[in-house]
């Protein structure tokens, strides 16, 4: 049986490589972090307090706690809600999208650094092309595919399906557990989004995590 410090240290590795990939793609700003709270720390210390902070519904963020810690720093959280109407959430997302932050983390990053979203509305990946002073992107090894192509294959086979569990949407793939490339008006998957390379004149900060984050 494999210990669990050997796993840590075959992660260690594969993010320190993926990092280096990033870099080499532009992300000059990425870091590994060992844990959950080392890297809290280091996106409040990074964004400090008074800021305007622009977030999708990305589930990685909200179960590392972040958006209450920096609450607690008298920050304002820009963020739309479910129960909120079409003109309000164009509103939010515009409002986001020039926020002093943006957060998110993708679906999935390949093992060359590209990075992969799939969105139902696209106000998150344009907010990570342009618009906010800084966006920041989150994710944890669970992330990581091999290729564009299994990048693809996860970001509607996993990330996908699982939010739409989690949104108790009426999609084929809340039944089936697989994407079935359905033509349903509740679909979530409409925009694939893939940077090659830094969106050129946005400036990132990426994150990647020694855990098990998000879908
Ligand atoms: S395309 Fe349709 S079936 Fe596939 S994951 Fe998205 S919502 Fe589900």
């Amino acid at each position: 049986m494999i210990k669990d410090d050997n796993i840590k240290i075959f992660n260690k590795k594969l993010l320190e490589n993926l990092k280096n990939k990033l870099i080499s793609n532009g992300f000059k700003n990425t870091e590994v972090f060992n844990d959950v709270d080392s890297a809290k720390k280091y996106v409040c210390s990074l964004i400090g307090n008074g800021k305007k902070i622009g977030v999708g519904g990305s589930q990685t963020i909200r179960s590392m706690g972040l958006l209450e810690d920096l609450k607690q720093q008298n920050n304002e959280i820009i963020t739309h809600t479910k129960d909120m109407d079409y003109e309000t959430r164009i509103q939010i997302w515009l409002k986001a999208q020039n926020a002093d932050f943006y957060l998110a983390s993708p679906q999935a990053v390949t093992y060359n650094g590209e990075i992969i979203f799939i969105d139902a509305y696209g106000n998150r990946v344009s907010a990570c092309i342009y618009g906010p002073k800084k966006v920041i992107l989150l994710f944890g090894y669970n992330k990581i595919a091999k290729d564009i192509e299994s990048g693809i294959w996860r970001a509607r086979n996993i990330a996908a399906v699982t939010n739409n569990i989690r949104l108790q949407r009426k999609n084929p793939c809340v039944s089936t557990a697989i994407c079935e490339d359905c033509n349903s008006n509740l679909r979530i998957c409409n925009v694939l989004t893939i940077l090659y390379k830094k969106p050129t004149y946005t400036e990132y900060e990426i994150l990647i995590i020694n855990d098990v984050l998000g879908y």
